[in-house]
């Protein structure tokens, strides 16, 4: 090897290994990591934009992420119990376990809603530690967002001063757009909309919208005739006009119902990437959120 080539190949291997392994479960976690990472971090996210979170199709290329990982960030209050837990035992990596500083779980010290008194599967529900779904509110993206940026100053001290000056230029920008959002959906204060899965609790409180209907008898539990009548039903005398349904749930169904109530089904997504034009990061998410919601809303 000439010098030039092997001194070439030391700032590239250099380089390469001051970033730090962020490996996130999902890819709203994921936007949020590189807007406080940036250049310092290399992120890999296991379930795809368009895949359920509560049922990740686990495959074997994961545990090798995780087993080179520096970092593991995961949403928490079980959103992954069904797929993460094995992964992780197998990857074999101390720095991820519960506990170790590269261990973070986003949903540690938020306020979960619908947390209940007393933990219960029997029933099928997946939302046996409260809600899980609590990014959609961008209130909580701000406090992740602060949980990720203390656990890679923790893991790397050096660039700590870029993680906070990224931590603040992204809470500046969701504080105007915050403010933007709930401007968009005031007009609409108050009104109910229909969901397949009971995913979008937080966005409804943040923005003032009901939204806690659901085609699922309970969060995991699939539609059956006699509660999708109850739903038609209620959504009569509710006037209700929106079923909003996320990639990977059964579009059919909520088209079905729209059939008979003459709501209009938006398509809706937590994460970036689900639906063309949110790939862009959290803000495109929310804004097209918003923007479709609200245009739904108004054709009322
Ligand atoms: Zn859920």
């Amino acid at each position: 090897m000439t010098p030039i080539a092997s001194s070439l190949l030391l700032i590239f291997s250099t380089s390469a290994h001051a970033k730090l392994n962020v490996v996130v479960t999902t890819p709203d976690l994921a936007a949020i990591a590189k807007e406080i990472g940036k250049e310092h971090i290399d992120v890999a996210t296991l379930a795809k934009p368009t895949e359920d979170p509560h049922f990740v199709d686990a495959k074997p290329s994961f545990i090798i992420k995780l087993n080179h990982a520096d970092m593991l960030i995961e949403g928490g209050a079980e959103l992954e119990i069904g797929w993460l837990p094995a992964l992780l035992d197998q990857s074999r990596n101390p720095k991820l376990a519960p506990g170790a500083p590269g261990h973070v779980a986003a949903a540690q010290g938020l306020q979960l809603l619908e947390v209940p008194s007393t933990l219960d599967r029997s029933r099928g529900d997946i939302h046996a530690a409260g809600n899980p779904h609590f990014l959609v509110d961008p209130e909580n993206a701000k406090m992740v967002a602060q949980k990720i940026t203390d656990a890679l100053c923790a893991l790397d001290e050096k660039s700590c001063a870029d993680y906070r000056a990224n931590l603040k230029r992204f809470t500046d920008a969701l504080n105007i757009k915050i403010a933007e959002w709930q401007q968009k959906l005031a007009p609409f204060k108050g009104q109910q909309i229909v969901a397949y899965h009971n995913s979008w609790l937080y966005f409804g409180n943040r923005f003032g919208l009901v939204i806690d209907l659901f085609l699922e008898p309970k969060p995991g539990v699939p539609p059956t005739p006699t509660h999708l009548a109850e739903v038609i039903t209620k959504m009569r005398q509710n006037k209700v006009h929106v079923i909003i349904v996320d990639p990977y749930l059964n579009r059919r169904t909520a088209e079905a119902v729209a059939g008979k109530t003459g709501a209009t089904v938006v398509d809706v997504t937590q994460f970036p990437g689900g639906i063309k034009g949110t790939e862009g990061g959290y803000i495109p998410l929310m804004d097209y959120l918003v923007n479709s919601i609200a245009k739904a809303l108004s054709k009322q």
